[in-house]
């Protein structure tokens, strides 16, 4: 069997969805509508991001456990993951787990099924953290974010403080005082691959009154089946990632109300297919007074005037490029640098391919790719599929033809992950 660490996703996707996922605790305890409206309303997408994380996300699994479980350095490590990109991320990982013990760890987890029943007051709760340990009297939670943008801290972050909150109530864990958190995101743009934020037991005390309080609050709009106006929460953050944000009249509400219409619009889900058109022609007006608006409170801003909550910054840099591409390619020869690293060549593309046999022409008039040789490449070619898109019904294209979807249609996810902490270990 090859020992390459590749990844693994098939158990990740059986998890189901907790109606406290840790991951969404800020926004269940501020909108504590929201695990209602996510249990009558929740849809649940996958996205490219989500299943590269999750790939990502078995390769830290697997790396972490050959550093944990089987004591290897981390080089060793590192030469068997197969994919270059994730060597660069699972290298401040490792290397952030390991800084936190002396020879060993006492005990670990790694992608352990974690009770959170205790600390919600509700049955049936669990939780997968990347990576526990404990040494001493400290406590270690890891969390592994594969995302390039919204850089995550780990400062007050209340999914891990769930988690830790939730180890600690194990006796064996009682003389636990320190807890670090770590966050190891390395492909944020601008900030250091991994960072950390430590707190006391009676921290971790203290929000835990806070957990119990949001979760007995949740529940009983739950078993209601409904909530009040003051339970919702909207904010870009809340919504953004809930997953009953289309079906919420909560957020619509305050849509409504913030740019004082006299009538509430429709949540998505409750729309007509009336209102749903007349909206969808509203959209490119609605975006471009958007635009328009940001401008105005950029031009006032950069005159001096104040616009209450927003500031203008320094933007991102560029990508780095030589200022002189000939001269750096003088010095880099120079160098001695060998041609195989000095220079990267590429494979030309299905299109340049087709240019090359259409028309690009040798110095004695042929295709510089023939017909037959074309032929064969062509066998070669795959593109993804086209994707359904929302279009203006004077498009030209035909409209695509959909059939009746029905329950029976969809697997059933709902079973639990099977328990995936390493055997023989307990924090
Ligand atoms: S969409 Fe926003 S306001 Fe509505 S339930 Fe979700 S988090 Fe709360």
């Amino acid at each position: 069997m090859s020992d390459k660490i590749i990844p693994v996703t098939e158990e990740s996707e059986q998890r189901g969805h907790s109606a406290f996922p840790p991951s969404g605790a800020t926004r269940w305890m501020t909108c504590k509508a929201s695990p209602m409206m996510s249990k009558l309303h929740g849809v649940y997408k996958s996205s490219e991001y989500a299943e590269e994380g999750t790939r990502a996300h078995s390769v830290a699994e697997q790396c972490a456990l050959l550093l944990l479980r089987d004591r290897m350095p981390i080089p060793d490590i590192l030469a068997r993951v197969e994919d270059p990109e994730l060597v660069d991320c699972m290298r401040p990982y490792l290397e952030e787990i390991e800084g936190t013990y002396f020879e060993e760890p006492e005990s670990w987890m790694v992608e352990g099924r974690i009770d959170l029943s205790p600390i919600y007051g509700v049955p049936g709760q669990y939780g997968y953290a990347d990576c526990v340990l404990a040494a001493g009297e400290e406590l270690h939670v890891f969390d592994y974010k594969h995302g390039v943008g919204n850089p995550v801290s780990p400062i007050e972050n209340k999914q891990l403080m769930i988690y830790a909150w939730a180890v600690l109530q194990n006796p064996k864990a009682s003389h636990i005082n320190l807890i670090t958190l770590h966050i190891v995101q390395p492909r944020a743009i601008g900030e250091p691959a991994a960072k950390s934020w430590t707190c006391s037991r009676e921290d971790l005390k203290k929000f835990g009154v806070e957990v119990l309080l949001a979760v007995s609050e949740c529940e009983k709009y739950i078993e209601a089946g409904e909530a009040p106006e003051e339970a919702f929460c909207p904010s870009d953050d809340n919504c953004q990632w809930c997953p009953a944000h289309s079906a919420c009249t909560g957020r619509v509400r305050q849509v409504s109300t913030k740019l004082g219409l006299p009538k509430s619009l429709p949540s998505p889900k409750d729309a007509t297919p009336d209102q749903l058109s007349a909206i969808l022609k509203f959209r490119k007006l609605v975006s471009d007074w958007f635009s328009d608006v940001e401008d105005e409170a950029f031009t006032r801003m950069s005159l001096g005037e104040t616009v209450p909550l927003y500031k203008i910054v320094q933007g991102n840099k560029g990508a780095r490029r030589w200022k002189d591409k000939k001269q750096a390619e003088e010095v880099i020869r120079s160098m001695r640098i060998p041609v195989d690293f000095a220079y990267k060549k590429e494979l030309i593309s299905p299109t340049r391919a087709e240019e090359l046999h259409k028309k690009v022409k040798r110095e004695d008039g042929k295709p510089v790719i023939g017909d037959r040789q074309w032929k064969t490449l062509e066998e070669l070619i795959t593109r993804n599929d086209s994707k359904p898109t929302l279009v203006r019904i004077e498009d030209k294209r035909p409209a695509m033809v959909f059939s009746q979807i029905t329950a029976e249609d969809f697997d059933d996810l709902s079973e639990e992950r099977p328990d995936t902490t390493a055997p023989g270990t307990s924090v």
